[in-house]
């Protein structure tokens, strides 16, 4: 069995709903995973963010806004009586919902229910919509079988289990539908796999159920060598180890979440990024295969800032990475990229909220400087250290940018530089040019 996930974009209208229906409907049995339809799950922020801030009226406006979109999408989406009363039923339901809490405490538990709105009104459009043209569609309800543990990670066992309780339940659809991004955590309250949560979903399901296929489908071509946006003549990457994926995925090439890499990859299930503009072109294949001695892709993450640490007392002492180490830790901070020499070490970090507190507590170890508005820029391929060549082709093409930070042997597959946000594009078109356009 495949596993199918379309994203907010690619159900964002009642005819991209129609689409996708078209597209799922060819008489293979098939578990398709749906996120919100596009701007619903940050509509959602909006009117939790009015609530937190005890802002009722604000929040009603925004309900009652939502909701008259919704109406219309309903009567585009059916073109049965029967079906735009289901419907519109499901509208009452969850605004009638999202309107109790204008009337009540509002905490994050609430929050969380408030976001999964979006899914529970998706799904079950789609689900309809399939019913009305007589396909055997079923809803699974994601809250009765994803869950996450107390450490808030998915929870595989019982999803497994829970999952194929489910699917024996209703043997004889043909599709069955569910949502992505929310689940119930370990103490059965509704939560979610945080923003953009439905890769996430989609690969946990098809790890569950040992699907033979994932796929993601958006709006996208598939993974390119490069930023389209950014440099001229990128062309989409056929093939990508997840190894790769991972490093693309988190830096830059939004395409696909980055957590949605690990099951898929324990389960050795391969990963295929599709396009619903254009659903016969062959996209991007992930999987645990290697493509030997290829440069794949390169991408960039900005807003980055470095911070060297240089000190007369890291030479020839132990413990001294340790000690830099925890201030960051204590400051819930993640390190991208490390640098080290003898007598110092460069770390780049995004998150810049405890920015100051780490520097003040960094001087007492060193000499601090600190360089804003850097970018790193990731190349992904085949980049074992044994292999001769590739890093100095990286490196020759990086001849005229000034570069902050070099990080290579990290991974086999992966060689990273940062330099400033304003050498990005060059960087980026040089690297084309070098390794992919000659
Ligand atoms: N609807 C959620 C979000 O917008 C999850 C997702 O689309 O993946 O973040
Ligand atoms: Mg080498």
């Amino acid at each position: 069995m495949k596993v199918l996930k379309f994203g907010g974009t690619s159900v964002g209208s009642p005819q991209r709903m129609k689409d996708v229906a078209k597209l799922i409907t060819d008489g293979e049995r098939k578990i398709v995973v749906l996120s919100a339809m596009s701007g619903t799950t940050n509509t959602l922020v909006e009117i939790s963010d009015y609530l937190h801030k005890k802002n009722p009226d604000g929040a009603n406006e925004v309900i009652n806004r939502l909701e008259n979109k919704y109406k219309q999408h309903i009567n585009e989406l059916f073109s049965t009586e029967e079906f735009r009363q289901k419907g519109m039923e499901l509208l009452k339901v969850r605004f009638e919902l999202l309107r109790s809490y204008t009337k009540d405490l509002f905490t994050l538990f609430e929050e969380r229910i408030v976001l999964a709105q979006g899914e529970l009104l998706s799904t079950t459009m789609v689900n309809y919509y399939l019913q009305e043209q007589g396909v055997k569609s079923v809803l699974l309800p994601a809250l009765d079988f994803m869950r996450t543990d107390k450490n808030a990670e998915p929870d595989l066992p019982y999803i497994k289990e829970r999952l194929a309780q489910q699917l024996e339940a209703n043997p004889d659809a043909e599709i069955y539908i569910t949502q992505g991004f929310i689940c119930r955590n370990a103490y059965g309250e509704v939560d979610n796999l945080q923003r953009g949560g439905s890769d996430y979903s989609a690969s946990l399901i098809g790890a569950a159920v040992k699907a033979d296929e994932i796929q993601i489908w958006t709006d996208i071509d598939g993974m390119h060598n490069n930023d389209p946006r950014i440099v001229d003549k990128t062309s989409p990457v056929r093939h990508l180890h997840f190894e790769e994926a991972a490093e693309l995925a988190y830096f830059g090439a939004k395409i696909l979440h980055p957590t949605c890499i690990q099951p898929a990859k324990y389960a050795n299930i391969p990963v295929r990024l599709l396009n619903t503009m254009d659903p016969k072109a062959e996209g991007t294949m992930i999987s645990n295969e290697t493509e030997k001695g290829k440069i794949k892709a390169v991408a960039a993450k900005e807003n980055i800032t470095a911070i060297k640490i240089k000190s007369s007392r890291m030479l020839l002492a132990h413990g001294f990475l340790r000690k830099v180490f925890e201030i960051f830790e204590k400051y819930q901070t993640s390190i991208d990229m490390i640098c080290t020499s003898e007598v110092g070490v460069s770390v780049s970090i995004d998150n810049t909220k405890h920015l100051n507190e780490i520097l003040d507590e960094l001087r007492k170890y060193g000499t601090v400087t600190v360089d804003h508005n850097m970018c790193i820029i990731c190349v992904v391929g085949d980049l074992e250290w044994e292999n001769v060549g590739f890093e100095a082709k990286a490196l020759d093409a990086m001849r005229d940018i000034p570069v902050r930070m070099i990080s290579f042997g990290g991974s086999n597959y992966n060689i990273s530089f940062l330099v400033r946000e304003c050498d990005k594009k060059a960087a980026l078109q040089s690297l084309s040019d070098q390794l992919f356009n000659n």
